[in-house]
């Protein structure tokens, strides 16, 4: 089998290691090109679900109880999720200093049935909550309050990650409500691991709950139906999400149009565009409401290739026009190969630096040890990284290469390798990540003067 970067191996752990590299490549590609346009960038933490609570509140927060469990693994993960953030940073702020604190973490805004997340045209400049952007067309707002109050009867999937698509149309009231669409993708150009593994790409469920193939269950409240058939090599399944349909028919509408992922069903409640939306929303111009590095499982933008994924659902949405859908995914495809090759240098550099950090320690007598920056089982990958994006550069400029088609490639390949993207971020940064874990740590077992003593070092009090 071939990897992702193209290496021999057997091993299908070489692939999630490579996609944590591109993911982390991508993503910090993404910071630094917000920082050099001077445009706000942050990445949001979601709040727990309502089902997640013993007692529940929407407007008063101090009478909320979460379930003992759920509240801690929540607060777990939220802590994890700070300080990949804070590695993110440092790694960051090694390359361009200020870029680090530049990156942001907050919390979305809270889910409530009907909550939508904005793809705000121009609010680039905006910050994230100003994004937000209400429905103004009459029937646009009636459409989502039937999706919201009952989606089964709009035959909407409402199972995990359910984001129907619609667009606000004030003009003309034209109405668009697409789920997230299962596609197959046949795109020879792409990786694939190979004849033996049959519905690549496929989301699945955990299989020790009986749940691998729960994205084919009939039960829109589970999945979205059978296959049409099984899908072999070269061809994989991928998932339009909602938010990509609505900036499609966003287009052909009329440039009034705002387009809208609506959080739909009991299970689905985040309320920020997971990462791979972003990237397209901005290649759009349409920025998100808010951002998070939570799983874009197998997302794929959408093109004029992509047949039905959907045995009972074998026609493509309308709002899907070859003219539209290849200009829009041109842009992104360019704009991903931008973002990859300034994170891949970001990662190349942040090695270099640590060696650079290494020898003025040394020649100053210091005895002490640089933790490495990048984890050293994704040294190789980082390299490979850099070398088959400059290749690509360089057959663009001879042979014309068509990076506008295959740009983006190596990021839809690493997102068939199912994961949360600030998992990935944090296993890339491994030594950094574990330096705040372990820094958050011990600040719990110090003393008030240890706690002091800190805070005069790091210039938070200061003693003459
Ligand atoms: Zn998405």
């Amino acid at each position: 089998m071939k990897t992702i970067l193209g290496n021999e191996t057997d091993d299908m752990k070489a692939n999630e290691i490579e996609a944590d590299v591109i993911v982390t490549a991508v993503a910090l590609g993404f910071v630094g090109t917000r920082w050099y346009l001077d445009q706000p960038c942050r990445f949001d933490v979601e709040h727990p679900s309502p089902k997640e609570y013993d007692v529940w509140h929407p407007t008063d927060v101090g009478q909320r109880r979460m379930k003992p469990d759920k509240e801690e693994e929540f607060l777990k993960d939220y802590q994890a999720f700070l300080h990949v953030m804070s590695a993110m940073s440092y790694v960051l702020d090694k390359n361009d200093p200020g870029l680090g604190a530049f990156l942001k973490a907050a919390q979305s805004a809270e889910w409530a049935p009907g909550a939508l997340i904005t793809g705000r045209a121009g609010g680039e400049m905006l910050e994230a909550d100003e994004r937000h952007k209400r429905m103004r067309g009459r029937w646009s707002r009636h459409f989502a309050g039937l999706v919201t109050e009952r989606p089964t009867w709009t035959e909407v999937y409402e199972g995990r990650g359910a984001y129907t698509g619609m667009i606000d149309d004030p003009v003309n009231d034209d109405i668009m409500i697409q789920p997230t669409k299962r596609v197959i993708d046949n795109d020879t150009n792409r990786w694939h691991p190979g004849l033996d593994y049959v519905n690549w790409g496929l989301i699945k469920g955990p299989a020790e709950k009986g749940l691998a193939d729960i994205n084919l269950r009939a039960d829109r409240k589970l999945g979205m139906g059978p296959l049409p058939g099984d899908v072999r090599a070269p061809e994989r399944i991928g998932y339009i999400h909602g938010m990509s349909s609505a900036i499609n028919r966003c287009v052909s509408s009329g440039a009034w149009c705002t387009p809208y992922e609506l959080a739909t069903g009991e299970v689905t409640t985040k309320m920020a565009s997971c990462f791979a939306c972003t990237t397209y929303m901005y290649a759009a111009g349409f920025p998100p409401s808010s951002i998070h590095l939570g799983r874009g499982e197998s997302w794929i933008p959408p093109a004029p290739h992509l047949v039905s994924g959907e045995k009972d659902d074998m026609a493509m949405p309308i709002h899907y026009e070859n003219a539209i859908t290849q200009s829009l995914a041109t842009r992104w495809h360019w704009e991903i190969y931008h973002y990859l090759r300034l994170g891949s240098r970001y990662l190349y550099r942040a090695m270099e630096v640590q060696e650079e950090d290494q020898r003025a320690l040394d020649s100053a007598g210091i005895e002490k040890t640089v933790i490495k920056y990048v984890n050293p089982t994704h040294v190789v990958p980082v390299i490979a990284l850099k070398t088959a994006l400059e290749q690509l550069w360089r057959k663009h400029l001879d042979q014309a290469a068509d990076i506008g088609s295959v740009g983006g490639n190596l990021f839809l390949d690493a997102l068939t390798m199912h994961d949360s993207d600030w998992k990935r971020v944090g296993r890339t940064l491994q030594p950094v990540n574990d330096y705040y874990v372990n820094e958050a740590a011990a600040a719990l077992t110090k003393t008030e003067q240890e706690r002091l003593a800190m805070k005069i070092a790091a210039g938070d009090i200061l003693v003459g």
